[in-house]
């Protein structure tokens, strides 16, 4: 048994892996490229600084430097010359050269961020500021005469200070050089490991690239050659495979099946889409289980599938997959399911190619369609014939219907019990050169082709005429029932329609009962409890046809307020094969059907023992061979004139 969760339905979802991927790859691009810029930034805003505050120092030193020997020259100049308005332009001139060296100092310190230098500051500092208090007595000596102290005082400590400051100068500057080479070294590491970083994103981004790349072939890969929400192998892959097999002469090895779920729209209104969906997607897994090696199934579409299957596994495939049972989990509750296959088959020949492979399976698999009882049909070549004639019905249609080749024949209803003739059905027939063609050899064309509801309307426009015809003759009319396809309900103006033309041949609603099949309701129930109300207003009686023969009988009599329900004639098959089951079942169902207020009456009644039987079970009314087989008007109109039935036992 398989369990379909309520709406379960899960699926690879390879779009998103690779939007994730991509996403990753993103990611990081961006987060490796902002790392490297930040890192990249931060060194050279700290190697600018650094290198910006060192050149700047060095600028300071190298000045203090030029104006010390400046200075130092012009000590020297103080102390030769004897002119003294000279010694004071120098002396004056050595006065604003101190100014600017103490600025330049002052500059130099300003630019100090590291505690190491303040050191280098100070011992400079402390140097010159000796060495000016030096100066200051030199000049004082030189203009006192005493020039030869000068000198000695020059030459023994004053130049001792400058060379002091000079060196200090110079181990300053070998440090500040060194620091700059430190700086361009810690660069140019930076600038590796830089390159390093970007190198490993690199190799993850193109990973990650690899992979959404990868997906991607997946996914366009899938997409060419699997179905979207079964994940099952689509049609074209099946046509590449068969041409193959074809090219190798295999092709001929195999059947080809085109397999439908029956019923499957059944199960999609009934469950929901979504729940259908998950009905689907269990049951390729079915399919797909049940292909062995060189075979192959595809989805052909919606609930449809085609597969080839080798010969000789031909049975064991088609039993795999008859009857599937399923359990569905609905929130909270289960149901128990058969989804059941239907087939057309196709035993491929030589010459056969996929065209003619498809061509005949859709005929067969139509004829399982139209089927009540077969699920699996082979195809055989007559089936083209009867295409053909179904091609003819409809090529034939319109002028049928202007050469009135339609005529409307009644069949007789009755009341068991009396014995009375009580109503009759209408139904059409193709009078077709000469022969009586019966409705089922047209009406499901016509159903399919969507031409019925002009035929529907054709005979009811004759039921009408006839009825007032009868009347014109002074019989008494019975009530008469007319068929109405579903495909009706899709018309929003059909009530309006039927009601115009009873207006027009002015007939009694009350002669009228308008019949519609079981099968209309699930399809459209909101529109065809609005008819049947419609007809209720109008005093029109509705009956639903071939009840028994679909799946929610129960539950749509319950919600439609129809007048009478119209039991099928399947319903009479087990009680002529005395199954006591069957007897109880048309028992309660009879008194169901009466429990809700509606008329019951059984079609297809062909014996006495029937007729008793229904008798038995409260059924009162029966339309059947047994009392009248469709009859023309004229002889319909004989059974009006002697309305009681005379039956012999068979
Ligand atoms: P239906 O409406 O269920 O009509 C009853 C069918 O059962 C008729 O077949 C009738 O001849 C047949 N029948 C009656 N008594 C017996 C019996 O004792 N034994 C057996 N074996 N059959 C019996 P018919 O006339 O061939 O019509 C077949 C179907 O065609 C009808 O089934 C109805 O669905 C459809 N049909 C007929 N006329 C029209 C029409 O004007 N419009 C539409 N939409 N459908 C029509
Ligand atoms: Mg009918
Ligand atoms: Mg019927």
């Amino acid at each position: 048994m398989i369990v379909v969760k309520d709406g379960e339905i899960k699926q690879k979802n390879l779009s998103l892996q690779m939007g994730l991927n991509t996403l990753i790859a993103a990611i990081i691009g961006i987060i490796a490229i902002s790392i490297l810029s930040y890192n990249t930034y931060q060194l050279s805003v700290r190697h600018n600084h650094i290198m910006d505050d060192n050149y700047a120092r060095l600028n300071y030193m190298n000045s203090i430097s030029s104006k010390l020997y400046e200075h130092e020259a012009l000590v020297f100049r103080h102390m030769a010359t004897e002119d003294e308005e000279d010694r004071a332009r120098l002396q004056r001139r050595a006065e604003v050269i101190e100014d600017e060296i103490d600025w330049l100092l002052k500059s130099f310190s300003e630019t100090l961020n590291s505690g190491d230098y303040e050191t280098y500051y100070h011992s400079i500092n402390s140097g010159l500021r000796s060495y000016f208090s030096n100066v200051d007595m030199i000049f004082d000596l030189s203009n006192k005469g005493d020039v030869k102290t000068a000198v000695y005082y020059m030459q023994s400590s004053i130049s001792a200070s400058v060379q002091k400051i000079n060196d200090y100068m110079t181990s300053y500057n070998t440090r500040a050089n060194l620091e700059m080479l430190e700086a361009k070294t810690d660069m140019q590491k930076a600038i590796i490991s830089a390159r390093r970083v970007a190198a490993a994103s690199l190799v993850m981004l193109s990973f990650f690239t690899i992979i959404s790349l990868i997906l991607c072939l997946r996914i366009s890969n899938r997409m060419m050659n699997r179905d979207h929400m079964t994940e099952t192998l689509n049609f074209t892959k099946l046509s590449q495979y068969a041409d193959k097999l074809k090219r190798k002469d295999k092709l001929k090895d195999y059947v080809g099946v085109y397999a439908n779920i029956k019923d499957f729209k059944y199960i999609n209104q009934n469950y929901g889409s979504r729940r259908g969906d998950a009905i689907l997607i269990a049951y390729v897994k079915v399919l797909d289980g049940a292909v062995k090696k060189g075979e192959i199934v595809s989805r052909y579409g919606g609930d449809s599938f085609v597969a080839l299957i080798l010969r000789e596994r031909i049975n064991e495939f088609l039993s795999a997959i008859a009857t599937i049972p399923m359990r569905l989990e609905l929130s909270g509750k289960s149901a128990d399911i058969e989804v059941i296959t239907r087939c057309g088959l196709y035993d491929i020949g030589t010459n056969d190619d996929i065209r003619e492979i498809i061509n005949g399976m859709t005929l067969a698999l139509n004829e399982a369609r139209n089927s009540k009882t077969l699920d699996r049909v082979w195809f055989r070549p007559e089936m083209y014939d009867d295409m053909m004639a179904e091609r003819g019905v409809i090529a034939e249609f319109d002028r049928a219907v202007k050469d009135h080749e339609f005529s409307v024949y009644y069949q007789p209803k009755v009341n068991i019990a009396t014995r009375e003739l009580s109503g009759c059905e209408a139904l059409v027939r193709w009078i077709r050169d000469g022969k009586v063609v019966p409705p089922d050899d047209f009406i499901p064309i016509l159903e399919q082709e969507g031409r019925v509801t002009q035929l529907d309307f054709y005979v009811f426009e004759q039921v009408c005429r006839d009825i007032k015809d009868w009347e014109r003759q002074g019989l008494t009319p019975v009530r008469v029932s007319s068929n109405f396809s579903k495909l009706h309900l899709r018309n929003p103006r059909f009530a309006a329609e039927v009601l115009n033309l009873i207006e027009i041949y002015k007939v009694d609603p009350d002669y009228i009962e308008i019949e519609l099949t079981e099968s209309s309701g699930y399809e459209n129930f909101r529109a065809l409890s609005g008819f049947v109300e419609n007809m209720r207003l109008a005093g029109i009686q509705t009956s639903m046809d071939d009840f028994g023969t679909g799946y929610s009988s129960l539950s749509l009599l319950k919600d439609l307020d129809v007048d009478v329900v119209k039991l099928d004639k399947t319903f009479l098959q087990g009680i002529e094969e005395g199954s006591k089951t069957d007897e109880k079942m048309v028992e309660n169902v009879v008194h169901m059907i009466k429990d809700l207020d509606r008329k019951v009456i059984c079609e297809g009644v062909e014996t006495v023992e029937q007729a008793e039987f229904l008798k038995s079970v409260d059924c009162v009314m029966a339309q059947g061979y047994l009392y009248d087989k469709p009859l023309p008007k004229e002889e319909f109109e004989k059974r009006m004139l002697h309305p009681i039935y005379e039956l012999k036992r068979a």
